[in-house]
């Protein structure tokens, strides 16, 4: 069994550990804040003070961070993964981030001979729990058939894109369709709530038919609990949303449904809720967070 290096030890990172824990992989973690690998340490990760480190020891380095900035530190810091020896080993970003930055990372790696994979990630902290995660690989194929073991570990749905950067562009793509999707629960809770219904009943009925996803099975239901825990954050989302109008506009393409949404996050996100789950859209239209008493 090959070495894990995994760093970034988040909602995400956190899980996906403790999956090729269970399978008996020997992992060697390092998180920006220390602190929080002690549950890893604790079952038996092993610890590393820098991504270099992380680096040195292992053979497949994840990585899965935050945002792109976290990423370019990681690989390209003063303690970075490209500081370690790197050449034979493979390098797989999980981080939802800039496709121009996997490519980035791909042709320095290639420079110092080893095989780098965009891999961003979809299915939320649930998936990330259950370890059915989609995983949408950009790269060398060669390279993503090689790792397939590894990627079973934590996905269900496991497919190469095309060459570096591709991963990304798929998981904007993803991205972009999970704006309709946020929105569009969000204002079926608002509307149903507005006309009287009993709106648990609606999404039960709704969710039957052609207007069932992902996010409607799975946030809806938080919202109505009051459960604004992340999940998956706002400031990642907005994060996301920005990347995909980006990338957008150098296609030359206008996405105005998108940009909307984007609009939307970024305001939820300047009201101070960038640290909540996206469900926390609905606090827009419902402040406390709870369905108001409807006046029909
Ligand atoms: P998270 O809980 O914030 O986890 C990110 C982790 O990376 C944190 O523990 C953070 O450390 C660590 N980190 C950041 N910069 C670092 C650095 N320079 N060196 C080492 N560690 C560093 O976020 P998450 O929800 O796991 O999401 C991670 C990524 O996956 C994001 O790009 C997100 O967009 C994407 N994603 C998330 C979901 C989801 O549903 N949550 C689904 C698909 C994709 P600190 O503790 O110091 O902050």
């Amino acid at each position: 069994m090959k070495k894990i290096g995994f760093i970034g030890l988040g909602v995400m990172g956190g899980s996906i550990v403790k999956h090729f824990l269970k399978h008996g992989y020997e992992v060697f973690v390092y998180n920006r804040t220390q602190a929080k690998a002690a549950p890893y340490l604790a079952i038996g990760a092993k610890g590393c003070a820098t991504p270099t480190e992380v680096a040195n020891a292992s053979e497949i380095i994840f990585t899965m961070v935050g945002f792109p900035q976290d990423v370019e530190e990681v690989y390209f810091g003063s303690h970075g993964i490209f500081q370690g020896d790197v050449a034979g080993k493979y390098l797989v970003d999980l981080t939802t981030s800039t496709p121009s930055l996997a490519q980035k990372i791909f042709v320095k790696g290639v420079e110092r001979f080893a095989h780098v994979l965009d891999a961003p990630v979809s299915g939320g902290d649930l998936g990330a729990q259950k370890g059915t995660l989609t995983i949408m690989v950009g790269g060398i194929e060669e390279d993503y058939a090689a790792l397939q073991k590894e990627f079973a570990v934590f996905g269900k749905t496991i497919n190469y894109q095309g060459v570096a950067g591709s991963g990304q562009h798929t998981k904007m793509a993803n991205q972009i369709m999970i704006a309709g999707t946020m929105t569009g629960m969000t204002e079926l809770l608002v509307y149903a709530n507005a006309a009287g219904l009993d709106v648990e009943k609606v999404l039960a009925t709704v969710g039957g038919g052609s207007a069932a996803n992902w996010s409607l099975s799975n946030y809806a239901p938080r919202i109505l609990q009051g459960d604004y825990t992340p999940g998956f954050f706002v400031k990642h989302f907005v994060k996301d949303l920005k990347i995909a109008l980006e990338e957008a506009k150098k296609l030359g393409l206008d996405l105005p449904a998108t940009a909307q949404a984007e609009a939307l996050y970024e305001k939820l996100e300047n009201e101070g809720y960038g640290n909540d789950g996206t469900q926390s859209l609905i606090k827009l239209y419902w402040p406390e967070g709870i369905a108001p008493v409807s006046k029909k």
